[in-house]
């Protein structure tokens, strides 16, 4: 099954008499299970897409149904509630919340889901604990390392069970040997069967996918399946960071 049919989607800006399009008619469908990462150079759109995706931005025209829900028609709050129901994000800059403890951080897609206090605190401890972060649980962002942080901010994505997970230059504040075992963990969750939609510039970050697809000037390019992808992990107990 598809989890992402996007068709035929374009998005413009107007500027002064000007038409800015961003996107330009892309069609993409990838499947449950998947592990897509988007690639392209600087201004050739992937953000705009991710949003789309992200149902952060609706489209100019084309639709997309997102795990089976045609979203075209969606309200502003429907949207919101589709979001938070089924997409965990993470992001570049981790987007923990200063004040609030790891844990709490972890919660807060469950309250937004309406999820019970006991209940959410007994997942977030779980899910911080299969991020190897379960002694953490009372820190806060800044008194934990980037790569820390980043479990934290992973772990939040999976709190509710999402569908799927958008990483948008998910290893780029880190250093390499870091972004490496972040990378390693996001491939590990694809083995675990979810679904991942990753956004970057960089192509040997795109390699670790099992599909590539490049974006330019608001057009698919090309699109790729990365037949090589089949590299053990190590597990996520055995990754320190
Ligand atoms: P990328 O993430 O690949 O760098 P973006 O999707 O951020 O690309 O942007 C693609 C193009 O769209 C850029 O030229 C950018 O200036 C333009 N753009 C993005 N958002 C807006 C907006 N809100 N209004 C006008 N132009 C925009
Ligand atoms: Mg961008």
């Amino acid at each position: 099954m598809n989890i992402i049919e996007l068709n035929d989607i374009t998005k413009s800006y107007t500027r002064g008499a000007e038409e800015l399009q961003i996107l330009r008619g892309i069609t993409l469908h990838i499947e449950e299970g998947d592990f897509v990462a988007i690639i392209g150079p600087s201004g050739s759109g992937k953000s705009t897409l991710m949003n789309t995706i992200g149902l952060l931005d609706s489209p100019t025209t084309g639709t997309y149904t997102l795990d089976g829900v045609a979203t075209e028609k969606m309200s502003d709050n429907g949207l919101a509630q589709l979001r938070n129901r089924k997409i965990g994000f993470i992001f570049q800059q981790f987007n923990l919340l200063p004040k609030l403890t790891a844990m709490e951080n972890v919660e807060l897609p469950m309250i937004y889901a309406g999820i019970p206090a006991k209940q959410r605190k007994e997942q977030a401890k779980r899910m911080l604990e299969k991020l190897g972060m379960g002694e953490r649980g009372h820190h806060k962002p800044s008194e934990l390392s980037g790569g820390q942080q980043q479990r934290v901010a992973i772990a939040r994505a999976l709190a509710i069970s999402p569908s799927l997970i958008l990483a948008d230059e998910p290893t780029g504040a880190l250093d390499s040997k870091t972004g490496i075992e972040v990378l390693e963990l996001i491939k590990e969750l694809n083995q675990q069967g979810n679904t991942i939609v990753l956004i970057t510039h960089d192509h040997h970050i795109a390699d670790n996918a099992k599909r590539v697809v490049a974006l330019r000037d608001g057009e698919i390019i090309s699109d790729i399946r990365n037949n090589a992808w089949s590299v053990a992990v190590p597990k996520l107990e055995e990754a320190h960071l």
